[in-house]
């Protein structure tokens, strides 16, 4: 389906063959066993053990690798499939290259975790600069970075990593892959959570993983049914079934996202707004060359934790809540969560409300907030 529009491969990723009828989607198959050929055992159906594997669980990996361009894996959570490959692919010994400023609970899990076990974690800023990457096992970037949003390019990155005989991996949640394929700019994996605009209702987690070597496939489909960390099957359909309107609601989250960071840029009491897709953004040069489409998440400061209180209090259409890429617009002060950004410093997630009702209450609110 590589010729068709985003649009359109959306619609019918991971769909099976049409048959009289049969569903378009069928529904979630809820089983832990199935029923075995008493001969032949579990040979006789790829349907054996719910762990392993689920035919619904199948469907919804069938339509991420369709989008990614690579063999997929789902998980429980995106920091289950990450965590996964950190842990499928790194010994004692081995050094790892980890975002200095992406998604905070991996940095934890890198040093509570990876550096106990003899790992050697580096963490380099997004935008850089790299250090040289000979002797590094694993590269692993956030392009763009949550929440920072900085981005680098990935197919220099692949080629330098490639030279040092070192793994790129790159983490596509915020993008999603109708922003960025990371796979075709040369990267070996793809990780990311669903849970976010990928399947953007707020109401799943999910995880998952994409690669064409078979061998790193291979090696973390054995990781996964060691430890378990699969889907559940409703879950899996709910995913699949959201990401029919995927590129619907990102182009409605980049349009918002565009009016929104226009409207910030001319106001004097909003610092620090960053997205890729303002042209003087510092991510632009890269971003709007490497990405296909810009995400519906920007990041602002409105200087301590109670104007961002009062902004959102005021505004009718924003709601607190972490996570980013859902229907609803939200904005999440993620100092709250003990990372390290400053009070003031909010992520907006822009939903797929009306444009002109977005701009209008978030300038209200702004102004309603008053100074820090
Ligand atoms: C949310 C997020 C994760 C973790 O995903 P969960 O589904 O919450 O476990 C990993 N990376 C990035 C960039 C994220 O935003």
């Amino acid at each position: 389906m590589t010729d068709l529009g985003d649009g359109t491969r959306c619609v019918h990723a991971g769909l099976p063959e049409p048959a009289p009828g049969d569903p378009f989607l069928p529904g979630p198959v809820f089983a832990a066993p199935y029923h075995l050929d008493p001969w032949q055992g579990q040979g006789s159906s790829p349907n054996g053990y719910g762990r392993p594997d689920n035919p619904t669980r199948r469907l919804l990996e069938a339509a991420i690798g369709e989008l990614e361009g690579g063999d997929c894996r789902v998980f429980a959570t995106g920091q289950a499939a990450i965590t996964g490959l950190l842990l499928a692919v790194l010994r004692p010994g081995d050094t790892v290259l980890l975002p200095a400023d992406g998604y905070f609970p991996v940095r934890a899990f890198a040093t509570d975790v990876l550096e106990t076990i003899g790992v050697r974690v580096v963490f380099v800023p997004t935008a850089g600069p790299y250090p040289s990457l000979e002797g590094v096992r694993l590269v692993l970037v956030e392009t763009p970075a949550n929440p920072g949003l900085d981005v680098v390019d990935v197919a220099a990155l692949a080629e330098s990593a490639h030279a040092a005989g070192a793994l790129l991996a790159v983490d596509n949640t915020t993008a999603t892959p109708l922003g960025q394929r990371p796979l075709d700019l040369g990267a070996d994996l793809v990780v990311a959570s669903g849970t976010k605009a990928l399947t953007g209702h707020s109401d799943l987690l999910l995880g998952y993983l994409a690669s064409r070597s078979a061998d790193l496939v291979g090696a973390v489909t054995s990781w996964r049914t060691a430890t378990g960390s699969v889907p559940g099957a409703f879950d899996s359909w709910l995913a699949h079934r959201s990401m029919a309107t995927l590129d619907l609601r990102l182009a409605r989250q980049s349009a918002n996202a565009a009016a929104i960071a226009d409207l910030l840029a001319g106001r004097t009491d909003v610092t620090g707004l960053r997205w890729p897709g303002l042209p003087d953004d510092p991510a632009y040069p890269v971003a709007s060359t490497q990405m296909r489409r810009m995400p519906g998440v920007l990041s602002f400061d409105l200087g301590d934790a109670d104007r961002v209180a009062r902004f959102i209090t005021a505004a009718r259409l924003v709601a607190a809540a972490t996570s980013f890429g859902g229907t609803h617009t939200s904005a999440d002060r993620r100092a709250q969560w003990g990372d390290d950004t400053s009070p003031g410093f909010v992520r907006l997630s822009c939903g797929v409300e009306d444009t002109a009702d977005l701009v209008a209450d978030i300038a209200a609110a702004l102004d309603a907030a008053g100074p820090a």
